[in-house]
């Protein structure tokens, strides 16, 4: 079992994704990506860049109210998650 609980795509906490994990494609729930990244064993967006997902990242959270420079922060570790490295 992957020891991360963090999608490996976006960073979320995979305890903050109401499915609690993307599906394989088998069906199975993903314990390394969330469902607003990984469904069915596939990305949602396959050829994404690591920029564009940082953009969206930036985006969603100030949706949520968070200034764009905290939102930032929250994208510092991305290149380090399996997705991207
Ligand atoms: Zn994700």
């Amino acid at each position: 079992m992957a020891s991360s609980n963090r999608c490996q795509s976006c960073g979320m906490p995979l305890k903050a994704d109401p499915e609690e994990g993307g599906t394989n494609a088998d069906g199975s729930v993903s314990t390394e990506y969330c469902s607003f990244c990984y469904e069915n064993g596939n990305f949602h967006n396959p050829t994404m860049t690591i920029d564009e997902m940082k953009a969206l990242i930036i985006e969603k959270l100030s949706e949520k109210g968070y200034p764009r420079f905290i939102a930032r922060i929250f994208t510092i570790g991305l290149n380090r998650l399996n997705r991207w490295r």
